[in-house]
């Protein structure tokens, strides 16, 4: 979401004739679009600030502003900052930057903007992409979920969806542009609702756009997957075959603390429908572990659950606090350092193992697979993805970035699938 809405940022600034520089010793005004979802993220940022710091003492004219989440949730402790930061804006204040770019350089003030939108939808603007074989299309923002450990509901704010006819509208122009497949992005995407239509009939009408070869979205939550949905995905040859399914944690007293509004059984008895009704399907998903009070026995089930579905890949994390959140208020981060790292050691051994199982259990296959360019070990095989999006890496055949071809699988790491063309679309 953040590279999407730097999309969005850049294409505000080109609207008011600003240049892009790679160099900072060049640049006039640096920005910095922020996450606050992790502890690592936080990290990255205040080691730029300190490197942002050198900059601005050679070039006291050098405005710095911090956009986006962080800076939402983290203001009162980074406006302590010295001089350093000159603008704070959160990720609904975009289209004013340019404004507070020209008092920052009118007055020598700082510059501030928190104003959650209950409509921003930045469905007026064209994003500046990079050009490529996928784009992004934001197709709702903000989360009302309100799980336990999440800051997005508070720098995000309240769930608001664009129109059908946009979201089609930008996707026809993206293919004017190249783009082969799109990627509808929300917090919780699938919770996606307009007068025109729930995220299915999105999802189809955005399939039909003439030039699309595929359409992908992340990321859903687990309550909003409708039978209607499903049957959707398996139907739709362009809606591609890959689930993303965070878990979180696979104890009932867990989740309930955690305000996931789902337990275990039900996830479980999920994920059989979505075996049953979407053919070939590829499943990944996201675990914390050593959320407060989570005991040994509580991540066993974890555990439990990531061997029960074979997920074919997982994002997982030990828990940090997120200052503001329900469980940062409520909870103390009780679990010992060394017993996370204990678990996430264990939980990054079976899911190792699982994906190998997995990717494995896929040599022999046809797959088709769009090419996404050169691969990164090797400028003489290509990379490209599988429609459940696993990573497959094949010599260079006639074919070009963006092509689909028909692919045999013949070899498979816990990563990367590897395969020979066997005939081109
Ligand atoms: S659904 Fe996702 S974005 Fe919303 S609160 Fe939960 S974890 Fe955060």
């Amino acid at each position: 979401m953040n590279e999407y809405d730097t999309e969005l940022l850049k294409s505000i600034l080109v609207s008011k004739d600003y240049e892009f520089t790679t160099s900072e010793d060049e640049a006039e005004v640096i920005f910095l679009n922020t996450c606050a979802v992790r502890e690592n993220a936080h990290s990255k940022i205040y080691g730029r600030l300190g490197e942002l710091k050198h900059l601005k003492q050679k070039n006291k004219k050098l405005v710095v502003g911090l956009l986006g989440c962080m800076s939402q949730n983290l203001r009162g402790d980074l406006d302590r900052s010295g001089q350093l930061i000159d603008i704070f804006a959160g990720p609904d204040s975009y289209k004013r930057i340019p404004g507070m770019i020209d008092s920052v350089l009118d007055t020598g003030k700082r510059a501030y903007d928190f104003s959650l939108s209950e409509f921003e939808d930045y469905g007026d603007v064209y994003p500046k992409r990079v050009p490529g074989i996928n784009a992004w299309i934001a197709v709702m923002r903000g989360c009302d979920n309100f799980c336990s450990f999440c800051v997005v509901p508070y720098t995000r704010g309240r769930e608001r969806s664009r129109s059908v006819e946009n979201v089609v509208g930008e996707t026809q122009k993206l293919v004017e542009d190249g783009f082969r497949q799109v990627t509808l992005l929300g917090q919780n995407v699938n919770s996606y609702r307009t007068n025109g239509g729930d995220f299915a009939d999105l999802m189809q009408a955005v399939a039909a756009v003439d030039g699309i070869e595929r359409v992908r979205y992340t990321s859903p939550h687990p309550k909003d997957f409708p039978e209607k949905f499903l049957k959707v995905m398996a139907e739709n040859p362009k809606i591609c075959n890959h689930v993303h399914l965070p878990l979180q944690a696979g104890n009932n007293r867990v989740l309930d603390l955690m305000a996931r509004t789902y337990t275990k059984e039900s996830f479980l008895a999920l994920v059989e429908q979505i075996k049953r009704t979407v053919p070939n399907v590829t499943l990944t998903t996201d675990v914390i572990v050593g959320f407060p009070t989570e005991t040994d026995a509580e991540f066993e089930e974890t555990l439990d659950v990531m061997q029960a579905v074979e997920f074919d890949s997982a994002f997982m994390f030990k828990y940090s606090e997120r200052k503001n959140t329900i469980a940062y208020k409520n909870l103390a981060d009780d679990v010992p350092a060394e017993k996370k790292t204990e678990r996430i050691v264990r939980l990054f051994d079976l899911q190792k193992a699982n994906s190998l199982k997995r990717n494995q259990a896929d040599i022999g296959k046809e797959e088709v697979v769009l090419i996404e360019g050169p691969s990164r070990k090797n400028e003489d095989e290509w990379m490209g993805r599988t429609d459940g999006n696993k990573i497959v890496v094949l010599d260079k055949g006639d074919f070009n970035r963006g092509d689909l071809v028909e692919v045999s699988i013949s070899g498979a790491s816990a990563n990367t699938l590897f395969g020979t063309e066997s005939t081109a679309n």
